[in-house]
């Protein structure tokens, strides 16, 4: 319905288009014919009022033809013609009476029979089932790893056939399913958390470890969404690809809130000024994710780098408790061993993202599967879990020793 109307107004803008065409035209005629007349006029005017023969006639020929003369015939017709519109509404009138007389029909029964025929390619396209293309086939803004060679998705730009080729095996099932699993599987962690009595854990606590769900459950969802969609249009890749760094800026965080809260429990200063710090960090590295050219392919190592980096400054609040509290306490009471776990995991997901290990070395061999962002993938989910079991050992050893002593009575 939309593209018949859109073919006539179509046919009507071409129809304009001419019509103005047209009106220029006869402006430059009646230009042309001022700018001839005048100098004529001047120039023979004192030869016509010679005696020559025939003379007068032809002056008074001359004279008659005058623009404003055929100005008012014009008006006083009140039919202009349809090459000299004097009001744009007359054009419309002149459309319709146009095709009522069949003088558009042909063009337009051309542009339906054009449309319809259109939209028949475009359903079989659409019926017809997508293939895997090769890499150089891609559009450039689909071109990221050309250590990947075949099973890519060619460009889908429709939300429905990006989510059925989740279904599919592609360069990006794995990539698909490894985040997709893992936020499954945190949604169900973080339900039976929020789920449990408030004797066994205080609402306080639970906000403190929603905030690393969050966190977990945000990042890995989008990046599902990312993987699931980037091949959509080259607009919704890059609003999704900064969604996804958006993501892993939003993991970081949420770890470092329940880290922080268990691990400087009772140093109120100490706890607000980092979780100052990392939110500040945080929202830094956001502000990075959305700049345009953040998710470039040569900026690759910079990505990783700037996520490194924010992951690693875990480092200071870190060897700060070791220093005041001892670094035995720091491995039993604030999970010491499983934090540089958990940063060895991401650090290595960023090494093998950024170096592309191994299809660097097996170029056209880890098309499918084992290719380095799935390794990155699954490294961020075993870091993620490794670091809820770390938080969670704080937590409890929290709940053995109890609240916070007493602050010192000043002893005179
Ligand atoms: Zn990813």
């Amino acid at each position: 319905m939309n593209d018949r109307m859109s073919d006539y107004e179509d046919a009507i803008e071409v129809y304009d288009d001419s019509a103005a065409g047209a009106e220029a035209g006869a402006h430059v005629g009646l230009e042309g014919l001022r700018r001839r007349k005048e100098p004529l006029w001047e120039a023979d005017n004192s030869s016509i009022t010679s005696d020559v023969p025939g003379l007068h006639e032809v002056k008074e020929l001359l004279e008659r033809d005058d623009t404003s003369e055929l100005a008012d015939e014009e008006i006083n017709t009140g039919n202009p013609l349809p090459s000299t519109p004097v009001d744009p509404s007359l054009i419309e009138t002149e459309v319709a009476e146009a095709i009522k007389s069949g003088v558009l029909e042909h063009e337009l029964d051309w542009a339906h029979s054009a449309a319809e025929q259109a939209e028949e390619f475009v359903r079989r396209v659409w019926e017809a089932s997508w293939s895997v293309c090769h890499f150089r086939n891609l559009p450039r803004w689909l071109q990221d790893n050309d250590y990947i060679h075949a099973g890519h998705r060619p460009p889908l730009p429709s939300f429905s056939a990006c989510f059925r080729s989740i279904f599919r095996i592609h360069s990006e099932t794995g990539n698909i399913w490894t985040h997709l699993l893992g936020c499954v599987a945190f949604i169900g962690v973080a339900i039976y958390f929020m789920s449990r009595p408030s004797e066994e854990v205080k609402l306080e606590e639970k906000l403190v470890f929603a905030a690393y769900f969050a966190g977990a459950i945000v990042c890995l969802g989008l990046s599902f969404a990312f993987h699931t969609v980037h091949c959509h249009s080259e607009n919704v890749g890059k609003i999704f690809s900064k969604l996804d760094y958006c993501g892993i800026a939003l993991l970081i965080t949420g770890s470092f809130v329940p880290w922080l809260y268990y691990g400087f429990y009772c140093h109120f200063q100490s706890k607000v000024i980092y979780l100052s710090a990392v939110i500040t960090l945080g929202i830094s590295a956001m502000v990075v994710s959305l700049w345009d050219r953040f998710a470039e392919p040569s900026l690759r190592p910079l990505r990783a780098g700037v996520f490194a980096v924010f992951g690693l400054s875990g480092v200071v609040p870190a060897v700060h408790y070791a220093l005041t509290e001892g670094w035995l306490n720091a491995v039993t009471q604030a999970s010491l061993g499983w934090l540089v776990l958990m940063g060895c995991l991401y650090i290595i997901g960023a090494i093998f993202y950024a170096l592309r290990v191994p299809e660097r070395f097996f170029p056209g061999k880890c098309d499918i599967w084992f290719q380095s962002h799935q390794i990155f993938h699954v490294l961020v989910i075993a870091a993620a879990f490794v670091h809820y079991h770390g938080i969670t050992e704080m937590a409890m050893y929290r709940m053995s020793v109890g609240e916070c002593p007493p602050p010192q009575e000043l002893v005179l």
